[in-house]
């Protein structure tokens, strides 16, 4: 089977390296790709992933290029090309791809529709509502006592929420979004939603329309460090499974989450194929929903993927056909850990273009794959940053300890010209000063 892969970011290349793995792939094409999905052999060919240049906002030129190509299958990783509605596009030409429909998407896309979606059907979430007036909203925010999240409605990549505590930041937050448009059209409007104090769950399911089925769990780390204060990022690290996770708890997101869900897409003839990734709370009434992903989180569909004994291509092959029903997955007995490395500034302004080194050291310890998050081959034949979040280092082993030791071990071969930021306390407390 031919494969067209979109995206240039870690869970993208956790993508092509999986199906480049599999016995059913013998090609594969991505764009626009990064120097490590570049790299990557297809196992039962011998050929390289070829990369291309058209960029994953750009619908009519990826549709071009899968006329040109005709891939069997297409697969998107990032929410940019869900969100723009690229499946419909691809299906109206006749191109199997694995990504929700536009309709769908609308659940990331907007998060004042999925405030009203999650009210609407009942599932367990935040109260919360939205606005396009600053000052209506700072009437609502002194409603929740200032304890609240300012939400930019439209997607930032993990940056368009600010969590506030007190009246001067949650007037901060609404004015920052409102009035100064820190976020641009995405922040057109906002959400509001009260306050909710507990633990985060990251859980993965998959859905094909019909059947959905629990992908993993893991824990996620979108602070930029453990400071209380600290700025939200796309995620500095992640490790899976969550241990904490019972049965008892899957089941009541099951009932309180996954089950009103589905009964809202089909109220609302959402037909959901591809992964639900919902941000769960656990609060002292039970775990609720703060938002809804579309696709994958990344770090923790690299660490899921590191585990997976199953074919990645016969589960996007399930998912297409409507046969999850029938597809019993496999997972290695390990814990996997992934340590992001980025830019120094990032979340904030930071400088592309350094040489990385020690990519090549790394590549030969053993249960250790570096995800390439944000970078690019030079002319000179040398992987370069090109973003904030830059690599994901992933390890496994058999305890979360070994595996922390593993993936700290890889990231301290690692340098960026220039430095490099990265947090240590990934899966417990730091390994070193
Ligand atoms: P989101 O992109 O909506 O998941 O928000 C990013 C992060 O902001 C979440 O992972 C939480 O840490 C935090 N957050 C978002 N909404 C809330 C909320 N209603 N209460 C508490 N924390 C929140």
């Amino acid at each position: 089977m031919k494969v067209l892969g979109i995206g240039a970011d870690g869970r993208g290349h956790a993508y092509a390296r999986m199906l480049a793995q599999s016995p059913l792939v013998t090609q594969i094409i991505w764009t626009p790709g990064n120097a490590g999905i570049g790299s990557e052999v297809v196992q039962k060919s011998g050929l390289p992933v070829w990369c291309f240049n058209v960029g994953v906002e750009d619908i009519d030129g990826l549709l071009a290029l899968a006329e040109y190509e005709r891939p069997d299958v297409t697969v998107v990783s990032p929410e940019n090309s869900i969100i723009a509605g690229i499946a419909d596009r691809f299906e109206a030409r006749g191109f199997r791809i694995w990504a929700p429909n536009q309709k769908a998407a609308r659940l990331e896309g907007s998060k004042a529709f999925a405030q009203k979606f999650m009210e609407r059907y009942g599932i367990a979430c935040p109260k919360g509502n939205f606005f396009t007036n600053p000052f209506i909203a700072f009437g609502y925010a002194d409603a929740l006592n200032w304890n609240c999240a300012v939400k930019a409605d439209g997607p930032c990549y993990g940056k368009g929420v600010t969590v506030c505590r007190d009246e001067i930041k949650a007037r901060w937050a609404i004015c920052e979004a409102l009035i100064k448009r820190k976020f641009g059209k995405a922040g057109d409007t906002i959400v509001i939603q009260e306050l909710l104090e507990g633990n985060e769950l990251s859980l993965h399911f998959l859905c094909d329309g019909k059947t959905t089925l629990c992908l993993q769990s893991s824990v996620d780390y979108k602070k930029e460090s453990d400071h209380k204060d600290a700025r939200n990022t796309g995620s500095m690290g992640a490790y899976s499974p969550d241990p904490s996770l019972s049965d008892e708890e899957l089941a009541s997101i099951a009932s309180g989450i996954i089950n009103p869900w589905t009964k809202g897409c089909e109220s609302e003839g959402i037909n959901f194929k591809g992964i639900l990734f919902p941000g769960v709370m656990r609060t002292a009434e039970g775990p609720k929903v703060l938002e809804f992903g579309v696709r994958g989180g990344s770090p923790e569909m690299e660490t899921h993927l590191v585990r997976l004994e199953t074919d990645l291509m016969e589960i996007i092959l399930a998912t297409l056909e409507q046969r999850l029903d029938r597809l019993s997955l496999v997972w290695k007995p390990v814990v996997s850990v992934c340590v992001v490395m980025a830019s120094p500034g990032y979340p904030g302004a930071y400088e592309p273009g350094k040489l990385i080194t020690g990519l090549s050291i790394v590549e030969k310890m053993p249960n250790v794959k570096v995800f390439h998050m944000g970078t690019k081959r030079g002319d000179d034949g040398r992987v370069y940053t090109d973003g904030g979040r830059v690599l994901g280092v992933t390890a496994w082993a058999d305890t979360l300890q070994n595996a922390r030791v593993r993936a700290y071990d890889a990231v301290r071969e690692i340098t960026f010209e220039g430095g490099q930021y990265f947090r240590k306390d990934i899966g417990g407390p730091p390994l070193w000063d």
